[in-house]
């Protein structure tokens, strides 16, 4: 354990935006940036060929279409990533390139100006309910990400062990900038699952549009370990999706699990 520590304490020293590593280590990679509503080439075009039969059908608002097109990004189009319904998802099973970023990293965390505006609005509530929210790790170029992973594989216990908790470089949501890392600058790591700040944002984090990412025994379907700390940017329409308690997971809601 103190060994673990140790390893994690270091690794996070050596992310230069702060990482999530500590005991479970974290996984510094996951999400995505631009602003998860900007039409990629590579999403789906949902009402292209369809034959409308109603005069006022809202093709995608409506319940999710059948199924999502394929991931079939090879090469220059990895610089874009995957998007299902105009949702970014961005992990192992989605990787980007190093050519792929947020447009213009607005806040001091290079998050995504939505992302950042909400967050902003869900910091304030929760200062008003006595919760404080600290930010500890927000946009993460690839570059950065791969330091981070690299030094994960050298600190951890076991590489399996690394790898749960650490994106290789690609497959980080903090490339995207809708990907954050919250705490309340005290107690990290799962127990801070049961802080006051944990326990505010796992109940509350959907009204402001931010879902818990990677929750617990979904490990399979997300490819990452249980991270309290880790919230999604997806904006409130599609984070109301994902119910009480935030137990489903992005893939499971957009069908791709
Ligand atoms: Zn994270």
């Amino acid at each position: 354990m103190n060994r673990l520590a140790a390893a994690l304490t270091t690794a996070c020293l050596l992310a230069a935006s702060g990482c999530a590593l500590q005991e479970p280590g974290h996984r510094s990679a996951e999400a995505s940036p631009t602003p998860a509503m900007s039409a990629p080439a590579t999403s789906v075009s949902p009402t292209a060929s369809l034959p409308v039969s109603t005069p006022s059908q809202t093709p995608t608002a409506a319940a999710s279409p059948s199924a999502p097109a394929k991931d079939t990004r090879t090469g220059r189009e990895l610089d874009q990533p995957y998007q299902v319904d105009s949702v970014i998802v961005v992990s192992k099973a989605h990787p980007v390139s190093a050519r792929y970023g947020p447009p213009k990293p607005t806040s001091p965390y290079g998050l995504d100006l939505a992302a950042n505006q909400a967050l902003k609005k869900m910091t304030a509530a929760a200062k008003k309910d006595g919760v404080k929210i600290v930010v500890r790790s927000g946009y993460r170029s690839y570059a950065t990400q791969k330091q981070v992973y690299n030094n994960a594989l050298r600190n951890y216990p076991s590489v399996a062990s690394a790898k749960r908790y650490n994106a290789p470089p690609g497959a980080s949501e903090h490339q995207t900038g809708l990907g954050v890392d919250l705490w309340d600058g005290v107690t990290w790591s799962l127990p801070m699952a049961n802080t006051a700040t944990g326990k505010w944002l796992h109940k509350h984090c959907h009204e402001y549009g931010f879902v818990l990412r990677y929750p617990k025994g979904k490990e399979k379907l997300t490819g990452y370990a249980y991270e309290p700390w880790h919230f999604r940017y997806v904006g409130t329409a599609v984070a109301a999706k994902f119910g009480k308690g935030n137990t489903l997971t992005l893939e499971e809601v957009l069908g791709l699990a």
